[in-house]
């Protein structure tokens, strides 16, 4: 199907998937251009292949960010968060903070400890399993969700060594599992102009079946609502699941809005003012449609709001992600409720829409 579909076809596309039909690359561009009130169709078609997929049930993880340093070399144009090392705002945390930090979430009771890094120069693949030890080492058994393909391509060559003997050499340090960020829009011609310095898409794919061949989970991300097109993201998609055909390892897929505030991006006019709530619900809705083999779709709180996400949770999504505590990344770029989500409002908005709460580990089993 190309372009705007009619009612019928729109009508015969929804029951068909809802039926197994996988659906092209196509066919989801023509749903995320949908302008109407269809989109709600496809909302409600996502919604009942969530519930016959993964049941009632809406989970979250307890987790906390611990941030390492905003210093980054590859200053993406779409981010508000990293610096260069000559910004009065550039900070790197020493090891008594980290190890504070990681005190205070054992204190927490979390499960999941997410470290958070720009891609800091000066950092090899010792530096960073330096810092995942002194994780393990003051809370042992906690899950360890860190590290982008696009941060282990850098402490390979700066280390001198494959992308493959940096994962295990992570792993042996305590790795828990992968971050799956970095992938922005698996497009290089979008990549060329939102993020000039990262990884490629084949480079990320790479990493990311490298790092699942050695037993590695990771979670998939996606940054939407920038410069790319509608096909642009739907390609994206098609990456992800093309991957996961042919690994299994990704737990769940993270869509995170563009947030444009601070950003070079939207300051020099070249994307928009962020995504849009139409962007968002459609984006969720038609990735639970088209992933067929990812069975989690994660809404971003920090970035939605609160409100916001309640009704991602009725369009396909059913993950609330994490209780995170702080989150300097999207603060930094405008998102004002980036904080921490107590488990009891997540219960609130869980069971004000007929579903129930659920603690999850990191790799989604139920707690
Ligand atoms: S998105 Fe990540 S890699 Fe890019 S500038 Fe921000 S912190 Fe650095």
């Amino acid at each position: 199907m190309n372009g705007d579909p009619n009612n019928t076809q729109l009508k015969t596309l929804l029951s068909d998937t809802l039926e197994g039909h996988r659906m092209t690359v196509d066919e989801a561009t023509s749903l995320l251009k949908l302008n109407d009130r269809r989109i709600f169709d496809v909302c409600d078609a996502a919604d009942e292949l969530r519930e016959r997929k993964v049941g009632d049930t809406v989970t979250y993880v307890r987790n906390q960010n611990v941030h390492v340093t905003n210093i980054c070399k590859n200053l993406c144009r779409f981010c508000a968060f990293g610096r260069p090392d000559s910004s009065p705002q550039a900070y790197l945390r020493s090891e008594e903070q980290i190890r504070e930090g990681i005190r205070l979430a054992k204190e927490r009771n979390v499960t999941e400890i997410c470290l958070l890094s720009g891609v800091n120069p000066d950092f090899d693949a010792r530096r960073y399993a330096q810092i995942i030890g002194w994780v393990h080492d003051e809370f042992p058994g906690v899950d360890i969700h860190t590290m982008s393909p696009d941060e282990i391509r850098h402490c390979a060559d700066k280390s001198g060594i494959s992308t493959k003997e940096v994962i295990q050499m992570m792993i042996d340090a305590g790795l828990g599992t992968l971050q799956g960020t970095g992938a922005e829009i698996l497009v290089d011609e979008v990549r060329d102009v939102i993020c000039p310095v990262k990884v490629k898409t084949a480079e990320w794919s790479r990493i990311i079946r490298e790092a699942h061949s050695l037993g590695l989970k990771s979670t998939s991300t996606i940054m939407y609502g920038s410069v790319e097109s509608e096909r642009d993201r739907a390609e994206h998609l098609n990456v992800l699941r093309g991957i996961q055909d042919e690994t299994h390892g990704f737990t769940e897929l993270v869509p995170l809005p563009y947030l444009h505030t601070n950003t070079e991006l939207y300051e020099k006019g070249l994307a928009p003012a962020g995504a849009t709530g139409r962007n968002d619900l459609l984006f969720c809705a038609v990735s639970r449609l088209f992933l067929d083999n990812i069975d989690n779709i994660q809404v971003s709180w920090g970035k939605l709001g609160k409100k916001f996400s309640q009704m991602l949770l009725l369009s396909g999504a059913n993950d609330l992600g994490g209780t995170m505590f702080t989150d300097e990344v999207t603060q930094d770029a405008g998102g004002n409720e980036a904080d921490y989500l107590s488990p009891a409002e997540m219960e609130r908005l869980t069971v004000d829409i007929g579903r129930k709460l659920r603690q999850r580990t990191t790799d989604y089993r139920l707690l």
